[in-house]
C-alpha cells in the first residue's frame, strides 16, 4: 500500500494492452486480479487511490475462481446441488450485467465459458488443445438458462457448470472505481486495469485524457490514440494470452458456439463507452463475433464505439471516435477506414 510514484506525468506508458497518455497527477500501481493495475489522481481527498486499491483486492477475491471460499467459486462448486447461493450487491450486480450482456450479444459473451476455458487449461499452467470430443461434452453447459438469479442469490442448475467474469470484471471495476472516486471529491483521475481504462473528468488542464491503443503485433507500438472524458476504453485481443501448439496458436477468447478460441477475422476489438461493464464485455464479445456483426450491433446502439483492427491490417474506427482520433499505424503498415452509421 505504498505510492510507488508521484511524478509529474508527461507520457505515462501503462501496463495493460491500452496505456495512457496522461497529464499531472499521481500514480498508485499495484498487482491485482492478475494484472497490474494503476490508479493516478490529479485532485480530491487524499486516500482516495487507496480506497480503490482496496475495493480492487476485495473484488478480486469475491471473483476469484482459484481460492475456494470467494463468491464464485462457491457458487461453481454449489452447481447441480440444488441449493442457491448468497451473494454481495456487488457481485450479483455483476452477474446480472453479464447475463444481460450475453442476452445482447447473442451469446458471443458468456460469463459461463469457465468449463471450456478449463479444458483448454487457460485457468492453469498445463495450456494444451483438448479433444474435439471433451469440447462437444462441455458445450452445453454453457447454457445460460441454468443459471437462476433471484433476490440476491444465484443457482446454478446444472452439475459441472461455472461462471468465469474475466471478461467484464475489470471494465465493471473501472465504473466502481469511477464511483467511489467521486464519493472521494475527485474530479480528474485515470484508472488503468490490464486492458480497460476508465478516465474520469478530463485531465487537470480541461483536456481530454488521451489514450493509446496498442498495436496487436507489436506490443511495443501504438496504433492509434483516442481521447476520452469519463469514459472506458477496453482492449481484447489473442495476443494477451495464447499458447503455441505444433505451430498454431490458441489464444483466451472462446466462441462459445465452437468451445474454440474465436477466429473472426480480427486482430483486436477496442470499446469506447461510457460504462465499463459494457464496454468490457462488449469488446470481448465483438472479437468473438467478427466484423459483419460488431458492425451490426454498433448500428443498432448508442451506447459504445469500436476500434476493430482487422487481420490484413485495416483498423475500422467507427465514427463516433473520429474526433481527436490519431493514427499511428501507418509505420507498421495499418491503413484505417472510418466506419459510418
Ligand atoms: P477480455 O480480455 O476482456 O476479452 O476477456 C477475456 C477473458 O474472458 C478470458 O481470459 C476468459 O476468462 C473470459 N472469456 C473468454 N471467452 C469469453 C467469452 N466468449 N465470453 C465471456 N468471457 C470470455
Ligand atoms: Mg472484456
Amino acid at each position: 500500500m505504498k505510492r510507488l510514484l508521484c511524478l509529474a506525468l508527461g507520457l505515462l506508458l501503462l501496463s495493460g494492452c491500452t496505456p495512457a497518455v496522461g497529464g499531472d497527477g499521481e500514480t498508485l500501481q499495484f498487482f491485482a486480479m492478475d494484472t497490474v493495475m494503476s490508479v493516478t489522481v490529479s485532485d480530491g481527498d487524499a486516500g482516495a487511490a487507496e480506497a480503490v486499491q482496496a475495493m480492487l483486492y476485495e473484488l478480486d477475491s469475491a471473483l476469484s475462481r482459484t481460492q475456494e471460499n470467494s463468491e464464485i467459486s462457491m457458487l461453481n462448486i454449489s452447481a447441480g446441488t440444488g441449493n442457491p447461493v448468497a451473494l454481495s450487491d456487488t457481485i450479483f450486480d455483476l452477474l446480472e450485467s453479464a447475463v444481460a450482456l450475453s442476452e445482447r450479444t447473442k451469446g458471443a459473451f458468456n460469463p459461463a465459458v469457465a468449463p471450456i476455458m478449463d479444458a483448454w487449461g487457460f485457468t492453469t499452467d498445463e495450456k494444451h488443445v483438448p479433444s474435439d470430443e471433451e469440447l462437444q461434452k462441455l458445450l452445453p453447459l454453457l447454457d445460460l438458462g441454468a443459471l437462476k438469479l433471484e433476490n440476491g442469490r444465484a443457482l446454478l442448475t446444472v452439475e459441472g457448470m461455472s461462471v468465469d467474469l474475466g471478461g467484464i470484471a475489470k471494465g465493471y471495476a473501472g465504473d466502481k472505481a469511477a464511483d467511489l472516486l467521486s464519493d472521494y471529491g475527485v474530479s480528474s483521475a485515470l484508472v488503468s486495469l490490464g486492458g480497460n481504462i476508465t478516465a474520469i473528468g478530463t485531465k487537470p488542464d480541461g483536456s481530454d485524457w488521451r489514450v493509446a491503443v496498442r498495436d496487436p503485433k507489436d506490443q511495443e507500438s501504438y496504433l492509434c490514440i483516442l481521447p476520452l472524458t469519463d469514459k472506458t476504453v477496453s482492449t481484447s485481443g489473442g495476443y494477451e494470452r495464447y499458447f503455441e501448439q505444433d505451430g498454431v496458436i490458441y489464444h483466451h477468447i472462446i466462441d462459445p458456439k465452437t468451445g474454440y478460441p474465436a477466429r473472426s477475422g480480427l486482430q483486436s476489438v477496442s470499446v469506447v463507452s461510457t460504462s465499463g461493464t459494457v464496454a468490457d464485455a462488449l469488446s470481448t464479445a465483438l472479437f468473438v463475433m467478427g466484423e459483419e456483426d460488431a458492425l451490426e450491433l454498433w448500428r443498432a446502439s448508442d451506447d459504445f464505439e469500436a476500434v476493430l483492427v482487422r487481420d490484413d491490417g485495416v483498423v475500422l474506427v467507427t465514427e463516433g471516435l473520429e474526433n481527436g482520433f490519431e493514427f499511428l499505424g501507418d509505420s507498421n503498415g495499418y491503413t484505417y477506414e472510418i466506419i459510418r452509421r
